[in-house]
C-alpha cells in the first residue's frame, strides 16, 4: 500500500513522460518519435554531441540502410531475425529512406543496394536525426552520463545521472528507453553501460564479442601487405578444415589485420570459432574468374610475350597488383630476380596453386576498439518484440545495439537501430 502511494506521488511530480538514455541512431529515432506523438521527452547523452558513431559511419559517408527486399534484408541479420520482424514491419528500410528524404536529406542507392546520403556526408544523417528531436521538442542534455536506472516494485521510476558539472542528480519518470549502444569504438561514447543497467535489473546479457572486426593472421608475409586492397577476390573461411562461408569482393590488409568488406563479414563466424578454440583459416582466390587450366594458359601466354632474361617479378607484375609481387615471391620461395628461362614447371604449378588458394591462418581478431558492431547483448526473448518493452521491468524499453542483434556490413546495423528505436519510441504498452 505504502509502495503504491509512493508511486502515485512520483507520477504527479514528474515533468517528463519518457527519458531516453543515449543520443545515438536508436536513441534519436526513439526520442523524436515519442516527442512527435506528443510525449514530453528528455534525452540524456554522455558525450558533448549527439550521434558520434553515426558521424563516422560508412567511412564518413554513412551507409544509412540497404534497399534490398524485406526477406533478403533479414537474411543479413545474424541473430534473432524473428524478433526483429515486428520492428522491421513497423519501420522498414523504405520507411528509413522516406524519413530522411522528408528530413531534407537526398539519398542515393549504390552497389549492393547500399543507401548513402547524396552529399557523401554522414553528418547530414546525424544532423537530420538531431533536428527531428529538436523540432519535435525533445529536451537534450549533453555530457550527462546516466549512472543508474531506478525501479520501484518492478517498474521504472527514473534515472540517476552525473551532470555536466559532475554533480549527481535524479530525474523521476515512469518510462525509460535504453539506447546506449554496444561496446565497439568506445571513443564514440558506447562503452557498454546499458549492459550493466540491464543486468542489474535482472536481464540476461548474451556474451559480448567484437563483430565486423579485422582478423589477425600469423602469415609471415602479412607485414609486407599493410595498405594493400584487393578487389574481386573470392574468399573462403575454413573452420576446423571445413568451409563455412564464401564471399566475393574486397579484402584489405593493415596493422589491424585482414579487413575490407569480405573479411569483416566473415569475422562474425571466425570470432565465434576462435572463442570455441577451433582452427580458422582464410583462403583467397586471386584469380577467381579463371580455373587452373585457363590460368596456366594465361601464364604461358604472358611468358611467350616476355624475354627469357626478364625476371620472375615482372611476370608476377602482369598477374597481381604491384604491392603483392614481393610478398608473393617470398611465399612461393622463388627469388623475384630469377630469370624466367629458369622457371620450372613445378614452380609454375606452385604459382597457380597459390594464386588460386593463398592461405592465411587466422590466430586472433582485433578488439572492440576496431569492431564495427558488438555481437551479443540483452537477450531478445526477455523483450516484447511488438513494443520493445522489457518483459521483466515495466516501463523499460530497449532499442539498437544494446540488444542481442547484429548484422552484416551494408547498412543493416543502422536499420536495426532505426527500426527498434522507432518501435520503442511509440511507447506501446
Ligand atoms: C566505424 C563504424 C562505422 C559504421 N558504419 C556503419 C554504416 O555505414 N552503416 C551501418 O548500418 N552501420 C554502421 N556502423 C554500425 C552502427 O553505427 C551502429 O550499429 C549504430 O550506431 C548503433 O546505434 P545505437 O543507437 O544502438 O548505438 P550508438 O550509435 O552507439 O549510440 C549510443 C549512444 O549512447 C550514449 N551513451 C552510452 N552510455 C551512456 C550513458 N551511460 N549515459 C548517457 N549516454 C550514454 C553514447 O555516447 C552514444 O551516443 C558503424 C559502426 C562503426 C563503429
Amino acid at each position: 500500500m505504502e509502495e503504491l502511494n509512493q508511486t502515485q506521488e512520483i507520477l504527479e511530480r514528474e515533468p517528463y513522460d519518457v527519458i531516453v538514455i543515449g543520443a545515438g541512431a536508436a536513441g534519436m529515432m526513439a526520442a523524436g518519435t515519442a516527442a512527435k506523438a506528443g510525449k514530453r521527452v528528455l534525452l540524456l547523452e554522455k558525450m558533448e554531441k549527439s550521434g558520434r558513431k553515426v558521424r563516422i559511419s560508412g567511412k564518413g559517408r554513412c551507409n544509412v540502410t540497404n534497399a534490398r527486399p524485406a526477406e533478403e534484408f533479414l537474411n543479413h541479420v545474424r541473430v534473432n531475425r524473428e524478433f526483429l520482424t515486428q520492428a522491421f514491419s513497423e519501420f522498414n528500410n523504405r520507411a528509413t529512406i522516406r524519413f530522411f528524404e522528408r528530413q531534407g536529406v537526398k539519398l542515393d542507392i549504390e552497389r549492393g543496394e547500399r543507401v548513402f546520403p547524396r552529399s557523401g556526408k554522414a553528418w547530414d544523417i546525424a544532423n537530420a536525426l538531431l533536428e527531428y528531436c529538436v523540432d519535435n521538442g525533445v529536451k537534450i542534455l549533453y555530457e550527462t552520463r546516466v549512472t543508474e536506472i531506478l525501479t520501484l516494485g518492478g517498474r521504472i521510476y527514473g534515472v540517476r545521472y552525473r551532470n555536466k558539472r559532475g554533480f549527481e542528480r535524479k530525474e523521476e519518470c515512469r518510462k525509460v528507453i535504453l539506447t546506449t549502444g554496444g561496446v565497439s569504438y568506445p571513443a564514440t561514447g558506447s562503452t557498454g553501460d546499458g549492459y550493466n543497467f540491464a543486468a542489474d535489473l535482472g536481464h540476461t546479457i548474451e556474451p559480448l564479442r567484437p563483430s565486423l572486426t579485422p582478423l589477425k593472421t600469423t602469415h609471415p608475409q602479412m607485414k609486407y601487405l599493410h595498405g594493400l586492397l584487393l578487389r574481386n577476390v573470392q574468399a573462403t573461411l575454413f573452420v576446423d578444415g571445413e568451409p563455412v562461408c564464401e564471399e566475393f569482393g574486397e579484402i584489405g590488409f593493415s596493422e589491424r589485420g585482414i579487413e575490407g568488406a569480405v573479411a569483416l563479414r566473415m569475422s562474425r563466424d571466425a570470432v565465434d570459432a576462435l572463442i570455441d578454440g577451433k582452427s580458422v583459416k582464410l583462403t583467397l582466390d586471386l584469380k577467381s574468374a579463371l580455373d587452373e587450366e585457363t590460368l596456366r594458359a594465361r601464364i604461358a601466354r604472358e611468358r611467350a610475350e616476355m624475354a627469357p632474361t626478364e625476371f620472375f617479378s615482372e611476370l608476377l607484375r602482369r598477374l597481381v597488383p604491384k604491392p603483392l609481387v614481393f610478398p608473393l615471391s617470398r611465399e612461393l620461395d622463388i627469388h623475384s630476380k630469377q630469370y624466367l628461362s629458369k622457371l620450372t614447371d613445378e614452380e609454375v604449378t606452385r604459382l597457380i596453386k597459390t594464386l588460386k588458394k593463398l592461405t592465411f591462418p587466422i590466430s586472433d581478431y582485433a578488439p572492440f576498439e576496431y569492431a564495427v558492431t558488438t555481437a551479443g547483448g540483452v537477450r531478445c526473448s526477455e523483450v516484447n518484440p511488438y513494443t520493445m518493452e522489457s518483459l521483466l521491468v515495466k516501463g523499460l524499453y530497449m532499442a539498437g545495439e544494446v540488444l542481442d542483434l547484429d548484422a552484416n556490413t551494408g547498412g543493416y546495423n543502422l536499420q536495426i537501430a532505426f527500426s527498434t528505436g522507432r518501435l520503442a519510441g511509440l511507447l506501446k504498452e
